[in-house]
Order: structure tokens, then C-alpha cells, then sequence
């Protein structure tokens, strides 16, 4: 069971401690409660679709350690996978046969993707594919949406500054002008700005690069035919198209957003469900383009730990797991469930809110909506959900610390956490 009072002693005196070790106490700045105000809970285990913090109070989870967990966190299967790799050591640095068995489930899972390439993270995933687009077309350029997150690299760090859409502008210091000069913005949803970049930089775009389920600025979707018109424009304008599916790959579908949408990217990064809990990103693509990664191209990439053992039987055990009948259709019903109620639950206590899922997905803004783009996102009243989060903490749900991102189920959240999350929300909406 749940608590209704939480005593968090503990977790204040860890983060106290930490505060002097590391930057803000944490290695991943979300991570600190800055956005919703309060002090982060320190964990100490988790397990299914719970989380026990270091004071002992139970909580039902919809980070899911921000995606990876779709199984439920430390699924038996993968704990005793990894037990078994682990005896035979922790790191190859040289070729091993859990690369193939993974490449092989990704290739046969991803419509877009011919051969692979594995890394550590999302970001290097995504900074390796920036270098890709540019050496295969030859071109510096690249577009990508206001409020999409590629990771950390330097050239994703971009937000658009207002009428200065084609001028890249570094969002954290540190990052040179000349590192983001080639990155331009566009909002997502925006065929026609899209179109525009093209004309003003004929022959100068490698690529378009989204998330094509956003879940970086709270979850929005694709509305019908942006997807369909990237493909196009992309393909009028010999660039390439590049889906982002870090957060959406074997989570919106086993094939990713690709699959549920039916438009074929050029190239594609993953990472999170991937590595099942263990540090892995991949990105993969069309076989013409891949080929140009050395050895077998020009294109230099590289990772001492890449595709090491622990994290290839991960991914694995995790993708298999998926892989068993009705492990989808499972998540749509209880994450349609929770957001269904959710937003029933808000607009019955008087709060204007929207919100969905896709598949074990979900996302709640407290805004009337629509929220198409990253504008729209930030109508909502974060303030407000500063204190709906820290409500739901207290009462033993752990939800995303910020408006602006998306939540997960997983194959462990049972029918009643979610009627019970459900119950917490109506109780402390009401008293928001
Ligand atoms: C999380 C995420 C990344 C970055 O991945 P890391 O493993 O945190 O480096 C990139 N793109 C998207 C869409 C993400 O959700």
C-alpha cells in the first residue's frame, strides 16, 4: 500500500550531502526538482512498477528511469540474463555474438533499419547520426523542432530565438555560435516552416531530424500528415529524414513511431528500452548510408564500451520480453486507462487540461489546449503542476518532475495502481 503522509529524513539529509559532491547534487539536472520546486526523493531500490525511497516509503512509478523500464523495473528474466553475462565479464572491447543476436532483433524490428550501430547513450547516438546526414549529402545544415531534445551535443542545443527562426542560438553557455550556425528551427507541426527553411537554403539541408512522438516538451503527437510531409520534402529536396526514436522506439510500438505511422525514416537513433536499464543507444538506417561509418566508411565513430556484453543482454532479454503476445496491446489499454482518467478526474475538480497517450506513453499539460508544438506547451500553468506533483509524491506516486515531459507505464503496472493513481489525482486535484 501506498502512503498518505510520507516521512523523507532520509532523503533530505542524502541530497543535502550530495549538494557539495556534484552540480546541483545530481548527475542529470532533471533529476533536482527544480521545476516543480522541492526536494528530489533519493531512491533505494525499485522493482515492477514500484520504487522504494532510502526512507522506505513506497511509490508507484511512471518515470521507468525515463523510458528503459517497459518491462518493469528489474524484471527477474533480466536480472538473471545479466547474472549469466556477468560471470563471463563486463566488457570485450572486441566483436562478441550479443551484438549480432541484438542487431539482428533491431533490424528485423525497424522498418527504417538495414544495419546498426550500437553506443552508450542516446546523445552520442544522435551526435554520431548529425555527422552521418552531413557526410552523406555533403551538406552542413540540419532542421530540428523547437522543443525536440536530441541530447547534450553542442549542435542540438538549440532553441529558436523569436524571428530569428534560420539563426541558430545557443541555449546553455559554452556551446560556440559556430556550433550551432547550422542548425536551424522550425515548430513541430509546421509543415510550411519547414518548407520555407528548404527555400531559403537550397542545397544546404542534410536533413530533418524530430521526434516523432515528442516527449521532450511533454508528450505532443504528430498531427495528421506532418510526418507524411517531412517524408515528401525531405525526398523533393535530397535530404534525409531522421526519427529520433530514443524515447519512442519499442515503446509507442516494438517498431517504434515508424512502424504505428507508417513512414519510413532514412535513419534512426534509439536508446532508453534498448539497453533494458544498461547504458546502450544505437542508430541504424538505410544500408547505403551505414556503410559509410568506418571501418567500413569514412565516417568516424568509435566507443570503448560500445555494445559491451551486460548492456547487449539487456536490450535482449527486454526486446524479447516485448516480443511476447499482447505485451502492446496491454500497454495502450492500461495507459489509455490512466490518461482517460487523468483527465476525467481534472476536468471534474475544474482544471483546464489536456492530454493522451500513445501506447505506454502518456502525457497530461494544464493548459485547455490543443498543444501542438512547444508554444502551445508552454500555455500550461507549471506552477500548478508544481503543486500536482508534489501532491502525487506525497501520497506514493512518482511522476516526472516537469510539465514538460512525458510519462511511462510499463508491463508491471497492474489495473489497479493505475485506478489507484487515478483515485490519489482526484483527491489531490481537488485540492490544488
Ligand atoms: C533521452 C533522449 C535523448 C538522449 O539520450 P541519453 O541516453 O539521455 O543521452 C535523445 N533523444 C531523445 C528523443 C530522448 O528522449
Amino acid at each position: 500500500m501506498v502512503n498518505t503522509t510520507i516521512k523523507t529524513t532520509k532523503s533530505q539529509e542524502v541530497f543535502a550531502a550530495a549538494q557539495n559532491l556534484m552540480p546541483g547534487g545530481v548527475s542529470s539536472p532533471v533529476r533536482a526538482f527544480k521545476s516543480v520546486g522541492g526536494q528530489p526523493i533519493v531512491f533505494d531500490r525499485v522493482k515492477g512498477a514500484y520504487i522504494w525511497d532510502v526512507d522506505g516509503n513506497q511509490y508507484i512509478d511512471y518515470v521507468g528511469t525515463w523510458g528503459p523500464a517497459i518491462c518493469g523495473h528489474a524484471h527477474p528474466e533480466v536480472i538473471s540474463a545479466l547474472h549469466e553475462a556477468l560471470e563471463k565479464g563486463t566488457s570485450f572491447g572486441a566483436p562478441s555474438v550479443l551484438e549480432n543476436v541484438l542487431a539482428e532483433m533491431v533490424i528485423a524490428a525497424v522498418p527504417s533499419i538495414e544495419m546498426v550501430r550500437f553506443v552508450n547513450s542516446g546523445t552520442e547516438a544522435c551526435m554520431a547520426v548529425l555527422r552521418l546526414m552531413r557526410a552523406f549529402t555533403n551538406r552542413e545544415k540540419v532542421i530540428k523542432f523547437e522543443g525536440c531534445y536530441h541530447g547534450h551535443a553542442d549542435m542540438f542545443l538549440v532553441k529558436a530565438g523569436s524571428g530569428v527562426a534560420t539563426l541558430g542560438l545557443p541555449d546553455s553557455p559554452g556551446v560556440p555560435k559556430s556550433a550551432t550556425v547550422s542548425t536551424l528551427t522550425a515548430p513541430y507541426n509546421d509543415l510550411e516552416a519547414v518548407k520555407a527553411l528548404f527555400e531559403q537554403n537550397p542545397d544546404q539541408i542534410s536533413g530533418v531530424i524530430l521526434e516523432p512522438v515528442v516527449g521532450n516538451a511533454g508528450f505532443i503527437t504528430p498531427d495528421a500528415g506532418f510526418l507524411e510531409g517531412l517524408r515528401e520534402l525531405t525526398h523533393e529536396h535530397g535530404a534525409l529524414l531522421v526519427f529520433d526514436e530514443v524515447m519512442t522506439g519499442f515503446r509507442i510500438a516494438y517498431g517504434g513511431a515508424q512502424e504505428k505511422f507508417g513512414i519510413t525514416p532514412d535513419l534512426t537513433t534509439m536508446g532508453k528500452v534498448i539497453g533494458g536499464g544498461l547504458p546502450v543507444g544505437a542508430y541504424g538506417g538505410r544500408r547505403d548510408i551505414m556503410s559509410m561509418i568506418a571501418p567500413a566508411g569514412p565516417v568516424y565513430q568509435a566507443g570503448t564500451l560500445s555494445g559491451n556484453p551486460l548492456a547487449m543482454t539487456a536490450g535482449i532479454k527486454t526486446l524479447e520480453l516485448l516480443q511476447k503476445p499482447g505485451s502492446y496491446e496491454y500497454l495502450e489499454r492500461i495507459t489509455k486507462r490512466l490518461a482517460d482518467g487523468l483527465l476525467k478526474a481534472a476536468q471534474e475538480t475544474g482544471h483546464a487540461v489536456c492530454g493522451g497517450n500513445i501506447s505506454a506513453m502518456f502525457g497530461l499539460f494544464f493548459t485547455s489546449g490543443p498543444v501542438h508544438n512547444y508554444e502551445d506547451a508552454k500555455k500550461s500553468d507549471t506552477a500548478k503542476f508544481g503543486r500536482f506533483h508534489r501532491g502525487m509524491l506525497e501520497r506514493g506516486v512518482y511522476l516526472a518532475p516537469s510539465q514538460f515531459e512525458a510519462g511511462f507505464t510499463s508491463l508491471a503496472h497492474t489495473e489497479e495502481d493505475i485506478d489507484q493513481t487515478i483515485a490519489i489525482a482526484r483527491d489531490v486535484l481537488s485540492n490544488l
